[in-house]
């Protein structure tokens, strides 16, 4: 199966997106875009600013909750409460991890993936090796990732679709009590909101 979005999965490029996509393809032809300066901008997305956006909306949830039973209920109002809308985020579902329960996501068909939260999938994220495994052998792709699970741990995996995006909520580490909000939000990470990762012990604990 490729790595290019299914129709039914995903929408096709709007007119807009066509536009944009030419007039790149234009730009580095006549050599006044650097391809290189291109992928910085697109890894600034991907890796920083997209997942501080979700890291928030964790960081709130583990601080008010309030705001976090209604990150459970409804997770598309609760994130547009912090102010995150957009394409590919219309309908979320949160999932909470907990001492019992350990969520994963992943798009099996193609790269669905709620962009608001966390900025533009990684790679391995559209690989054809990701989306198969973290169904068949979801234990084994976590402990690649460095994720050991006790064994009574259940392990769900959320399967995206062009109608529903998931986020996890990653479990507070312990020993961060003394933290504020923006210094909660420094540990989670955009892998622990797919739930490839933990949200980090806090180093100053
Ligand atoms: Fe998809």
């Amino acid at each position: 199966m490729s790595d290019t979005p299914l129709p039914h999965h995903s929408a096709p490029l709007s007119d807009l997106e066509q536009r944009v996509k030419s007039l790149e393809s234009l730009l580095i032809e006549k050599g006044l875009v650097d391809p290189a300066a291109l992928d910085l901008l697109v890894d600034t997305y991907e890796t920083r600013v997209g997942p501080r956006n979700g890291a928030s909306v964790v960081a709130r949830a583990w601080t008010d909750d309030d705001y976090r039973q209604r990150l459970l209920d409804d997770a598309t109002s609760a994130i547009l409460e912090q102010g995150y809308r957009g394409r590919q985020g219309e309908h979320m579902v949160c999932v909470e991890n907990t001492p019992q329960v350990h969520n994963m996501v992943v798009c099996t068909l193609c790269s669905c993936y709620p962009w608001p939260v966390l900025g533009l999938p990684p790679n391995w994220y559209k690989s054809s090796e990701y989306r198969a495994r973290a169904v068949s052998e979801p234990r084994a792709v976590l402990a690649e990732f460095g994720v050991e699970l006790a064994p009574e741990v259940e392990v769900r995996v959320w399967d995206s679709t062009a109608e529903i995006r998931y986020m996890v909520l990653p479990m507070r580490p312990a020993g961060t009590d003394h933290l504020d909000a923006g210094q909660l939000a420094e540990l989670v990470s955009r892998d622990s909101m797919i739930g490839v990762a933990l949200a980090q012990e806090s180093s100053a604990a």
